[in-house]
């Protein structure tokens, strides 16, 4: 009983899905076409049940077979993160994906065939898009880029805040005095002064280079607002406030679409570094969904496979003192699958241990509720209605604070001038997350806090707002009333959110061994790799890490590819 049974019980057969015989790619493109030859485009097909429609869902545009499958169970990929129950009675549904086999399976594992190509970026977010991008830019065809999921995009699509940098056009534009190396000094001291110097100089150096980059491909972060732990207003986002990873996610897939020489594989996950016995990287064994295991060899390889916060053994192995019960905010694809492989293949491992909590994951969905929010002038109270914390301090201090409250949550308070101003707020809404109130203290009761303290909290805020210092915690950004009309409050929770540390790498982005000496051909970028933000990352710093150092793994892998 799947969707092809019931195809061919209406006379659809299998020649008007498979219109180029039978064999299907990994990345199940042509099977795809033949849906939306047939249906129409997704986008157009209405959903039938109620609450979010997963045809118009954040992850963009998806194909068809993320979801419906045609030779085995049918499974609603918002289930891998959200609890939508009326997405269980999709037809032919199954309860459960099957779950992918350890990476150890592969170690002696043989390939079925042999590949030969260029460059492999492995990985699809933001550091391997920019990576495939500028190699491309300096001349190199042949790209491959892996993609495990079936869908690109990673973590990287779901950023909401921004992307940090400084001395931007931008920023001169509307007057704010910005430079790197205040920039620098912000994300030494947010990372407690153990992130590697020379890895935070070059985040800070290049990063208004890398918001040029982005603008002169189209892809412009005009809107700027200050994040938790900056001193000045630098985390750049797209205009009207909207979420920064769809938009520069949507970005990358069309412009790499149109790449020659550059071929994006889905549903096509790494299993295994391939090294010579020299020790050098020779490329990559891939376990392709349909076409099986292979070997892609290559002249260089770019580890771009982000973070490990969905991998609960990993992180238990790292920091056994993070609850199980704790949820994350994490795609179900950011394993550490580039740091296990990497380690496997002798790269030396920084900071494993400094994973951060971010403290506002809705309760309800996990989705993040950026600290643009705050930065835009929300308050945080507990469920007695009182402020606990300075709004803008650090996530691991308010990670912190928040699990000491009541029930380990808080609410996050604010008004139809925030609602407005930051447009990501619009999936709170549309979960049905987001209680409302024309008063405070009608808020306060619809959302379950004290509702004659939450009225007094607000007033005094407000009146040290006209007033421009915060007498009780220090908020260093005190100038923004809640004045209504409509008072809004979104309880939250903190998550497993980000991995600091990774792979040692250098400057060069080459990975380094556990000798201190790079290993030939291998580069990485984002968060797969470690250094950069030491203890503790400040929101805005990764998008602009995936960037900066996936420019420069492109740019060196070019280099390595073009000499050889
Ligand atoms: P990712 O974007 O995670 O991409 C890695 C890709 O590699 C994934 O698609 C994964 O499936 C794939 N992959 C993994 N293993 C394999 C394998 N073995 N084979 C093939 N493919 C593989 N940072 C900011 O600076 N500003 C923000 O506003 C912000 N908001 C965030 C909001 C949320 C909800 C989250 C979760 C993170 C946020 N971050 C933010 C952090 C930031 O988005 C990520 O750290 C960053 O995007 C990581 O980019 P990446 O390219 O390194 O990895």
């Amino acid at each position: 009983a799947h969707l092809a049974g019931a195809h061919a019980a209406k006379g659809v057969m299998c020649e008007s899905c498979h219109k180029s015989g039978t064999s299907v790619s990994d990345g199940e493109r042509e099977v795809n076409a033949s849906c939306v030859g047939c249906h129409g485009p997704m986008e157009k097909i209405p959903a039938s049940s109620e609450g979010p429609n997963p045809h118009k869902s954040h992850l963009g545009d998806i194909q068809c077979t993320t979801c419906h499958r045609a030779h085995e169970s049918s499974r609603a990929y918002c289930l891998e993160c959200h609890d939508f129950p009326q997405f269980e009675k999709m037809p032919f549904a199954s309860p459960k994906r099957p779950a992918p086999k350890p990476l150890d399976d592969f170690t002696h594992a043989k390939p079925e065939r042999v590949e030969t190509v260029d460059l492999v970026v492995v990985g699809s977010g933001a550091a391997g898009f920019v990576a495939a991008m500028e190699a491309h830019d300096r001349g190199v065809r042949n790209i491959v880029i892996l993609e495990k999921m079936p869908i690109p995009g990673g973590n990287s699509q779901l950023a909401a805040g921004g992307m940090n940098a400084a001395g931007t056009s931008f920023q001169k534009a509307q007057g704010i005095e910005d430079r790197a190396e205040l920039m620098a000094a912000d994300t030494m001291k947010g990372g407690k002064n153990v992130s590697d110097p020379a890895l935070v100089d070059v985040l800070a150096r290049e990063s208004a280079a890398s918001v040029e980059w982005l603008r002169e491909r189209g892809a412009p972060l005009e809107n700027v607002a200050r994040g938790a732990g900056a001193s000045a207003a630098r985390m750049h986002g797209p205009k009207g406030g909207l979420a920064v990873g769809p938009y520069l996610s949507a970005f990358f897939r069309k412009n790499v679409d149109q790449l020659e020489g550059v071929d994006l594989r889905l549903n096509s996950r790494m299993v295994k570094l391939v090294r010579n016995d020299r020790g050098d990287v020779t490329g990559v064994l891939v376990e392709g969904l349909h076409t099986g295991l292979y070997q892609l060899d290559a002249k260089a390889v770019i580890l771009a496979t982000g973070g490990l916060g969905a991998n609960k053994a990993l992180v238990k192995k790292y920091r056994p003192d993070i609850s199980p019960e704790t949820k994350t905010s994490n795609q179900p694809g950011t394993t550490g699958d580039g740091m296990i492989l990497g380690e496997e293949a002798g790269a030396a491992l920084v900071d494993v241990q400094e994973i951060q909590l971010n403290p506002t994951l809705l309760v309800g969905s996990p989705v993040i509720i950026s600290e643009t929010v705050r930065g835009q002038g929300a308050v945080f109270v507990n469920r007695e209605g009182k402020r606990f914390i300075q709004e803008l301090a650090t996530r691991d201090v308010t990670s912190a604070a928040v699990s000491k409250q009541t029930g380990g949550t808080a609410f996050e308070i604010f008004d139809d001038g925030v609602r407005e101003r930051v447009a990501q707020l619009k999936a709170a809404f549309e979960l049905g997350l987001a209680k409302e109130g024309n008063t405070l203290e009608e808020l306060g009761r619809n959302a379950g806090i004290d509702p004659a303290n939450l009225k007094a909290t607000i007033e005094r805020y407000n009146a040290m707002a006209r007033a421009g210092k915060d007498d009780e915690f220090g908020r260093p950004d005190i100038k923004i009333e809640l004045k209504g009309p409509r008072y809004y409050a979104i309880e939250i929770t903190p998550a497993i959110h980000y991995a600091m540390g990774g792979l040692k790498i250098d400057t060069d982005t080459r990975v380094i061994d556990k000798a201190g000496k790079p290993i030939a051909n291998l580069f990485a970028a984002g968060e797969t790799t470690g250094g950069v933000h030491g203890k503790n990352r400040l929101g805005g710093n990764s998008i602009s890490e995936t960037i900066t150092f996936g420019r420069i793994a492109g740019d060196r892998a070019a280099d390595a590819i073009l000499k050889k």
